[in-house]
């Protein structure tokens, strides 16, 4: 089936069972992602609500079997539109936007908070130090059910400059859960890409975020 099967196959099988893949898919061209759902893939994370209303009405059918992750930042205006079509949201990282997201969702969104791990001015998410108090105010919301962490990791070439972060993230993700904050469920720890998901499973990922490594450089 090609190149990008076989990639998706590989690393699957090279993945632990409980560790969930979830194959990016921002600037994936149609046939690319079709080889990966007939491959096996199920969960798909997508960066944009535009490109991926644009990919899920593309799909058809095969839409209907893969679950869809919003990884990338989402603007308050575009809630709604984000809501008729991914399952999850994995880059909640105010108290605005996760009021927002509560405000118009119809039942309970699962989602994750986004964590800047590394402080960089040029990412999404919010200081570690904030996390704890975005999590419980989540929590006490009717339509969000956290279920745990996500963060984008410094690029680094060698992926191993980024294990104090990842250790960094899991130290945070034991924090709050030992904290056992009310009407919150920490299970999932989202991080790791291409050329450090080893690295980040190593440090206690149970999620995954891949998309060069499958299909190639974009
Ligand atoms: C693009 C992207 C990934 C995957 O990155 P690759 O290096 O292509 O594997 C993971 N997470 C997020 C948030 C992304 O934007």
């Amino acid at each position: 089936m090609g190149q990008t099967a076989d990639n998706y196959r590989r690393i699957r099988e090279s993945l632990p069972p409980e560790v969930s893949l979830v194959v990016a898919a921002k600037g994936r061209r149609l046939e690319e992602l079709r080889d990966v759902v007939r491959a096996g893939a199920r969960l798909l994370g997508e960066n944009y609500v535009q490109e991926a209303e644009r990919h899920y009405s593309e799909l058809g059918d095969v839409a209907r079997q893969v679950q869809w992750h919003l990884i990338g930042h989402l603007q308050r205006n575009k809630v709604s539109r984000a809501l008729s079509l991914f399952d999850r949201f994995q880059s909640v990282d105010s108290a605005r936007l996760a009021r927002a997201i509560s405000e118009r969702a119809v039942k309970p969104v699962p989602v994750l908070i986004e964590i800047n791990i590394a402080g960089e001015s040029s990412k999404h998410g919010i200081p570690p130090e904030a996390a704890q108090e975005l999590v419980a105010l989540a929590g006490g919301l009717a339509n969000l059910r956290v279920e745990g962490l996500m963060t984008m990791e410094p690029y680094m070439e060698d992926p191993e400059g980024a294990r104090p972060y990842f250790r960094r993230m899991r130290r945070l993700f034991e924090e709050i859960k030992a904290a056992d904050v009310e009407n919150v469920e920490m299970k999932t720890l989202s991080m790791g890409m291409s050329n450090s998901y080893r690295v980040a499973i190593e440090e206690g990922a149970n999620m995954v975020r891949v998309g060069t490594a499958i299909f190639g450089p974009r």
